[in-house]
């Protein structure tokens, strides 16, 4: 595996040699905005990479808010009528520079419901096939990062093509895929560290990073405990108490991916939306008949940790759903913190290892 150094000085002209073969995108704060997010750079645009942990996770690049999915007319003078078109839309290659480890990873575990060998989301897989993820380790990782605990962490190479470090005065490159290797070699960074010395100082950054994690979740039992069990646990009342249901924690996630399906018609015309939603919400799961299988908001609240923790778990045997990056334990206006929620649920009824002592 090859690293490259890159030099700061030649950032930004590489990052402009890039766009001959790549829309780029990164984290950027506009004019008009309260904040940074990940988003398609204009020209002369650089990422701001001291903005990469955004408030919003990265996830619209593949699965935007709002998207529509196909569009229709009924009119019979149209060659189209009755058939359902999918818009055209740009795949061609995007590069997204500075995203952060966890966040590439978070992709890999939605990959799992949107690509499966039974069904695959054309929307969402086309777009994740163009992107090229040059992530940005994180040196210095907030105080809610509990990521090292989740399979993830500020050095991890799951899901991206390119790894940077940030070292000051260069960044190290290390190219993890074939994709990667063509996104250095579009930039023109093409002056290779040497390995051995550079490998070392990735590492020392990586154990650095590491030992500054002080949160962390353990849902070594959870697979152990049946559903019912934690589904009736009496905690959900004490955990669910404060929650407004705004859906903060959800939306801003990058391994939530509810979604709704709207129509909208003009005349003989119409667009079927595909539409960010969230299980906090009590019109997600209302159904025709007016009954609602999630009428509270203890159910709902359940619902949300029960998939990230338990269904997820139990499904795919590839742990949890949620990447630890810490946005929802930021954003929560009355603080639900998804951490105590997994250490409950873990530590619920009898341990499963424990030896019965008889006598
Ligand atoms: S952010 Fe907090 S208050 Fe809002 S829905 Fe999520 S848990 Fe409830
Ligand atoms: S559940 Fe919270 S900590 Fe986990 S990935 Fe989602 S936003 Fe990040």
């Amino acid at each position: 595996m090859k690293i490259m150094k890159i030099d700061k000085q030649d950032w930004p002209d590489g990052l402009k040699r890039s766009r001959a073969s790549y829309r780029l995108i990164g984290p950027a704060k506009g004019e008009n905005d309260d904040f940074a997010g990940f988003r398609e750079l204009a020209k002369d645009e650089v990422p701001d990479l001291a903005a990469t942990d955004t408030v919003l996770s990265p996830k619209s690049i593949v699965y935007p808010q709002s998207e529509v999915i196909f569009e229709y007319t009924t009119d019979k003078k149209s060659e189209d009528c009755n058939l359902l078109n999918r818009p055209e839309k740009e795949y061609s290659p995007m590069a997204v520079i500075g995203i952060r480890p966890y966040d590439a990873a978070a992709f890999l575990l939605v990959k799992k419901n949107f690509d499966t060998p039974e069904f695959r989301d054309p929307y969402w897989c086309d777009a994740y096939e163009a992107c090229t993820f040059v992530g940005l380790a994180v040196n210095e990782p907030l105080g809610t990062d509990f990521s090292t605990s989740t399979g993830s962490g500020p050095f991890c190479e799951k899901g991206l093509d390119v790894l940077l470090v940030d070292m000051a005065d260069h960044y190290l490159a290390k190219v993890i895929t074939d994709k990667g290797a063509a996104y250095l070699k579009a930039a023109g960074w093409d002056s290779q560290a040497d390995n051995d010395s550079a490998r070392k100082q990735i590492e020392a950054k990586k154990a650095e990073a590491d030992t500054r994690i002080s949160s962390t979740v353990a849902f070594d039992k959870i697979g152990q405990k049946s559903i019912l069990e934690l589904y009736n646990a009496d905690f959900w009342e004490d955990v669910a108490f404060a929650c407004i249901n705004c859906g903060t924690c959800t939306y801003l996630c990058p391994t939530c991916w509810c979604f709704d399906i709207q129509d909208e018609t003009h005349g003989r015309k119409g667009q079927r939306f595909k539409n960010w939603d969230t299980c906090m919400e009590p019109l997600f799961s209302l159904h025709g008949s007016g009954h609602n299988p999630r009428g509270t908001k203890v159910m709902r609240v359940r619902q949300r940790f029960m998939h990230k923790l338990k269904y997820f778990l139990d499904k795919y045997d590839d742990g949890i759903m949620c990447v630890g990056c810490g946005r929802c334990v930021r954003a929560c206006p009355v603080n639900i913190d998804i951490r105590r929620v997994c250490d409950l649920m873990n530590n619920y009824g009898p341990d499963p290892d424990a030896c019965a002592v008889s006598d």
